[in-house]
């Protein structure tokens, strides 16, 4: 746990977030900037800065796998939808708290800007 992470203290409950999932690995709350109808980031209760400090293949799999089942939760299955994690400055990484990004609910353009 970091004292002053943005995503730590939403971890902790100390900053409102709009959850819509959680369990023993990750908590799952909306964008506050959404990016598409459905856009939802996946946290791990753990604080690991970024992708490339990430170690923990459970951690990284169960935040997958909240997306998936949020992904059915929000109807966005049959449509399709993206996860996303920026890692880095050239990727836009601005919370450095690793976070998975589930977009979805309209079509979604490739490549990514
Ligand atoms: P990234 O640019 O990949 O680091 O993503 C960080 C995301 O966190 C951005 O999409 C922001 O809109 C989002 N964000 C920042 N602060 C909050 C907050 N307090 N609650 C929910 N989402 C947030
Ligand atoms: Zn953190």
């Amino acid at each position: 746990m970091s004292e002053s992470c943005l995503f730590c203290r939403i971890v902790r409950k100390e900053i409102p977030a709009k959850i819509v999932l959680e369990n023993e690995h990750v908590i799952a709350f909306r964008d506050i900037h959404p990016k598409a109808p459905t856009h939802v980031l996946v946290v791990p209760r753990t604080h690991v800065a970024t992708l490339d400090a990430a170690t923990d293949a459970r951690m990284l799999g169960e935040m997958q796998l909240a997306a998936a089942t949020i992904a059915r939760a929000e109807g966005i299955v049959e449509g399709g939808y993206r996860t996303v994690v920026n890692c880095g400055a050239d990727a836009g990484q601005t919370v450095l708290h690793v976070h998975l990004h589930l977009l979805g609910g309209r079509k979604l353009r490739w490549p990514p800007g």
